[in-house]
């Protein structure tokens, strides 16, 4: 099965994302994390994008083909992929539609998870993220923050400081919608509501799969 997931920077989609792999088995393939680990592994690819993951730009179109591309082939057609976090432009949309005509493979599920703004805004503002394995969590009172996976120290990303909050939202919504708006033409995206705790969107998300998996 492959599955694409859409959704706003703090929309919950990572989240999401690992719950339904988990339960699918299938490869997730989340471009901020592989990019990040880019970072900081200090490859090639992660010098090129170091700053413009910091600033909360989109990296080139160019960069994200050659990325997805090389990891979509990588994965067996019997496991299947979750996308996360791509497309995220028109133009990334049209590739990929091409890159699986070409590899002779379909989208079995398009989904779209909303939250509105003013949620966003305030979930980001408190989101920790662990250096060293990229877990997510909340900031809470008094809490040290250790990471619960490995132990490393979760901190504000980069990213997630309001103003670079703000611009990712906008991004999302000048970039992100239109490719999603590509996508539809060819697929039926889902929209599940993402309000709610983790287990609620998740069931939500699930039952949109077993309809699919049924038709
Ligand atoms: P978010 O929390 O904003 O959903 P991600 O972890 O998905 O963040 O991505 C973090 C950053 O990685 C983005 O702000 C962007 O700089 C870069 N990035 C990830 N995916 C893409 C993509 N498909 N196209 C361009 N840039 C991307
Ligand atoms: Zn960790």
């Amino acid at each position: 099965m492959n599955i694409i997931l859409f959704g706003a920077p703090g929309s919950g989609k990572g989240t999401q994302a690992d719950l339904i792999v988990e339960s699918h088995g299938l490869k997730h393939v989340s471009t901020g994390d592989i990019l990040r680990k880019a970072v900081r592994d200090g490859s090639d690819l992660g010098n090129q994008v170091e700053s413009t993951l910091a600033a909360g730009e989109l990296v080139s179109d160019s960069v994200m083909m050659d990325l997805i591309r090389r990891v979509i082939s990588d994965i067996s057609v019997e496991q299947g992929w979750l996308l996360d976090g791509f497309p995220r432009t028109e133009d990334q949309s049209k590739g990929l539609l091409t890159l699986l005509d070409e590899l002779g493979e379909t989208v079995d599920a398009a989904i779209d998870i909303f939250v509105d703004n003013d949620e966003i805004v305030r979930r980001l503002s408190g989101r920790l993220t662990c250096d060293e394995c990229g877990r997510v969590g909340v900031a809470e009172n008094n809490a040290n923050n250790t990471c619960r996976n490995c132990k490393g120290s979760m901190r504000v990303r980069r990213d997630d400081k309001p103003e670079t909050v703000l611009k990712r939202q906008k991004i999302f919504r000048a970039r992100t919608r239109p490719a999603k708006d590509v996508l539809a033409q060819e697929y039926d995206v889902h929209r599940i509501d993402g309000v709610g705790t983790p287990t609620e969107v998740a069931q939500r998300i699930q039952s949109v799969l077993e309809q699919i998996n049924q038709a």
